[in-house]
């Protein structure tokens, strides 16, 4: 036989990694799991117990409990005793900790890729070289986190204690990204694994008994979405960190709205994978294999829509069908396999409803004949190609969490842009061109949190992942994921909740004022505007006597604000330096009415001359400041062990909503709007419901400081209302809001809906005219979003 007969007709033989050791751990707890909680495996008599089952042939590989509410709450006070031991160690020894869990992990590396591939059915080739790799990583690099925090986020402190929800697709990698930059940051944790795959997660409990971390630092406890629920509305965390789909990641905003706990959600997605006509073809293809057909599709990032540029449309395709018909599906276990089974024979039976939905939207389909060697009643499906779908289909909108490829076509970068961004999710988008200018043009024009240049599903411990819109918010990875389990320590200082924060709305009156003159208008598209309603609110001075009127705001003048922020877009892409020269330039016309701004303030509070100019001079120089940070506050470039440039861009938000609070009439609007606009942002702002001619006296100012339409928009009214209308809004993708704690409540639950991020104060007085709790980094970060970019070096 020549060496060319054997090159061309080699078969595959079967290449099977041996299960022996994880079969061995797997019968040593042959009578089933309890849960880690204090340092120790915990049963409860009588428990509801379910089973942990191998996807690709439904082997039953252990029986788990399903943890309930007292058992929840065990945890929970297992990990608040233990955060004030785990706090008050030194940083270094905090680090010794998670180092020894890095080596741990590395040292059973295999065991741990070989339970994972049981549980999951993911390819025993990606768990053992990503997953666990990844893993290890993640352990040592927050192992570094934690040495450093104290000096590099020494304005920050730890939340307390963590709950942390995660799904099945990687089981111990999401586990990773949860507990190693909680523990880095000194904070406890209770995490729930996802009810089809807990096994790596208890075999991680082992590793931290072996590594002689304290007990309750880190407790483990297994159910279903029943005990996930239990954990996330348990009053005594302090925060929330979730991965999973986008309906639980809703649900959990609203039971967790007003309850002050910090949220991150990373969500689903359904993430575009851009080819132009002058990519690398091959390279793409090869892109393609590992953005959809790696870890059988069950990627929240997965490259699921694949858009083509028409002319080499064809040519892209059939490459594409050529490889997918070289793909081999079958035993997780092979080495040589390279799409394993579906996790859960539930989520199996959801791919084929999506898929089938799609043909009957008019998709059609191809799936190479892979599934010879694979038994019917298992969780295996076929790598999948959907042609001739359109946009407005369910399976190119819908997240199908399966090896399910839609494709499209566009002709020109910006149709590929509005086509890539025609989604409610906004998590990863991968750009494929030889043309590094047309790449780097595209990748801010994206709403995505992640943007691959030719490459794919990257990912690294120093990077921060995450997503914009319902793929959720918050960023996992390096500093700002270290952020996201931390909070500014002056929070420690802010004032206690005002019940009267609020005050009662005053009786509306018809807007038949005689006296026109003291009535200003809204500030819409930098113009005045009637309110809708027709209706006025009298603003009466301490004394009571009336001073001025102001509009009354409605849903339909939030819409019109709404409509003029979207319009002025232009601001987003001005020069910072520019946008720096209009905060300087507010800045000096304001201070040049010093006077005229010190009265108003008296009039309508009747503070003291002294305290009201001190509190214009504040404005004033908070503008200065944020004309200072608009071409200071930098994103970063990232050490990756990838050879290319991973960076952080920091991107305004959009079009925000700032409710201002009620105190310091001038200093409170200005403390917000002032870092949103010197980011970029263009923002519809609603002053101190009970003195807003402040803020109305400022129209001027701005129509003078060459601020252009639709940057600043003001609607006066009720907060609670306009908030509400704002957090509804689909438009509006950031809201601030500082008022009582109901209405924190309301509109943290309102923004469930369409999942934007909020920034509430919990009732919570703000001293803003102490620089550290009114200005600063943390403003800044709240007023832009993280985009990661990935572009590789070499040929
Ligand atoms: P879920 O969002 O239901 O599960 C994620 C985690 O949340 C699991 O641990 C789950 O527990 C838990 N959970 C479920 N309900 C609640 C609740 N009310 N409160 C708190 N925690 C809860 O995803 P599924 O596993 O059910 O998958 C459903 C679909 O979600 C998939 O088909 C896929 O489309 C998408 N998905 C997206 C992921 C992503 O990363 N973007 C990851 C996983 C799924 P349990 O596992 O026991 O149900």
């Amino acid at each position: 036989m020549s060496v060319k007969t054997i090159m061309d007709d080699m078969e595959y033989g079967p290449a099977p990694e041996s299960d022996a050791q994880a079969r061995e751990w797997l019968a040593k707890h042959s009578d089933g799991f309890g849960h880690f909680i204090d340092g120790n495996f915990v049963r409860s008599e009588g428990a509801e117990t379910f089973s942990s089952r191998n996807p690709a042939n439904g082997e039953t590989l252990a029986q788990l409990e399903q943890a309930n509410a007292a058992t929840v709450n065990t945890a929970v006070n297992a990990a608040r005793n233990a955060q004030v031991g785990w706090i008050k160690r030194s940083p270094h020894e905090r680090a010794k900790f998670l180092y020894a869990l890095a080596r741990l992990v590395q040292k059973h590396s295999r065991l741990f890729a070989v339970l994972e591939t049981l549980d999951n059915g993911k390819p025993i080739r990606e768990s053992r070289d990503i997953d666990i790799p990844l893993v290890v990583r993640h352990f040592y690099h927050h192992a570094g986190w934690a040495q450093l925090a104290s000096s590099e986020l020494e304005d920050y402190e730890p939340v307390g204690v963590v709950g942390q929800v995660i799904p099945w697709n990687f089981p111990l990698l999401m586990l990773a990204w949860k507990i190693a930059p909680a523990l880095a940051a000194g904070n406890t944790v209770v995490l729930k694994p996802a009810e089809y795959t807990s096994l790596t997660a208890l075999l991680f409990a082992e590793i931290c008994q072996d590594a002689g971390l304290p007990p309750g630092v880190v407790n483990i406890i297994t159910g279903d979405g029943r005990t996930g629920a239990l954990l996330t509305e348990h009053p005594k965390i302090q925060k929330v960190a979730f991965t999973g789909s986008t309906e639980v990641g809703r649900k959990i905003r609203e039971t967790t709205a007003g309850s002050g706990k910090k949220l991150t959600l990373e969500l689903g997605g359904k993430s575009p994978f851009i080819v132009f006509d002058d990519a690398d073809l091959d390279a793409a293809v090869e892109g393609l294999v590992d953005a959809i057909w790696f870890n059988q599709g069950e990627v929240c990032c997965a490259g699921s829509r694949l858009l083509v540029q028409e002319t080499i449309a064809e040519k892209l395709l059939e490459k594409v069908r050529a490889r997918m018909d070289k793909l081999r599906v079958g035993d997780p276990l092979d080495k040589a396999i390279d799409i394993g089974a579906v996790a859960d024979p539930v989520q199996l039976q959801q791919i084929r409803e999506r898929v089938s939905q799609g043909v009957e939207e008019g998709a059609e389909i191809y799936q190479p004949d892979c599934l010879a060697d694979t038994h019917e009643q298992r969780c295996f499906y076929p790598p999948t190609l959907m042609l001739n779908v359109e946009s407005s289909f369910k399976v190119a909108q819908e997240e199908i969490f399966g090896p399910v490829l839609v494709s499209m076509t566009f002709r020109t970068p910006a149709e590929a842009v509005s086509l890539a961004n025609n989604t409610r999710y906004g998590l990863a988008a991968s750009i494929w061109s030889e043309n590094i200018n047309l790449a780097l043009d595209l990748a801010p024009k994206l709403k995505a949190g992640v943007v691959w240049i030719n490459c794919t599903n990257q990912f690294d411990a120093a990077c921060g992942f995450g997503g914009v819109r319902e793929s959720g918010f918050g960023r996992e990875g390096g500093r700002d994921g270290m952020l996201e389990y931390m909070k500014p320590r002056y929070e420690a200082k802010l004032g206690a909740p005002d019940p009267e924060a609020t005050p009662p709305p005053a009786a509306p009156s018809q807007d038949d004022s005689p006296d026109i003159d003291r009535t200003p208008k809204f500030y819409i598209g930098g113009k005045q505007a009637r309110p809708d309603s027709g209706y006025s609110r009298d603003v009466f001075s301490p004394a009571g006597k009336l001073i001025g009127q102001v509009g009354e705001g409605n849903r339909k003048d939030i819409r019109n604000a709404v409509e003029a922020a979207a319009k002025a877009e232009a601001w987003s892409k001005t020069a910072s330096h520019s946008r720096a020269q209009i905060m300087y330039y507010i800045a000096e016309n304001l201070g040049a009415r010093r006077r005229e701004f010190t009265d108003r303030l008296i009039e309508q509070t009747g503070m003291a001359r002294r305290t009201a100019s001190r509190e214009v001079d504040a404005a004033t120089s908070r503008l200065f400041s944020y004309g200072a940070w608009a071409d200071k506050y930098d994103g970063a470039t990232h050490t990756t062990p990838m050879r290319g440039i991973a960076m952080s861009v920091h991107e305004p938000r959009g079009v925000m909503g700032l409710v201002c609070p009620n105190e310091f009439p001038l200093l409170g609007f200005i403390s917000l709007v002032a870092p949103a606009i010197a980011m970029g942002n263009r923002v519809i702002a609603v002053p101190s419901e009970a003195h807003p001619l402040s803020a109305t006296d400022l129209y001027q100012v701005f129509d003078t400081s060459d601020l252009p339409g639709g940057v600043v928009n003001i609607v006066c009214g009720t907060h609670r209302e306009l908030g509400m209308v704002l957090a509804d809004h689909y438009n509006v993708d950031a809201l601030w809001y500082r008022g009582s704690p109901a209405g924190c409540e309301a509109v943290e639950r309102a923004s469930a809906a369409n999942l934007k991020s909020t920034w509430v104060n919990n009732g919570l007085r703000y001293d803003l005219l102490d620089p550290e709790q009114g200005e600063g980094r943390d403003y800044l970060r709240q007023a832009t979003e993280v985009k990661t970019i990935w572009a590789p070096y070499g040929e």
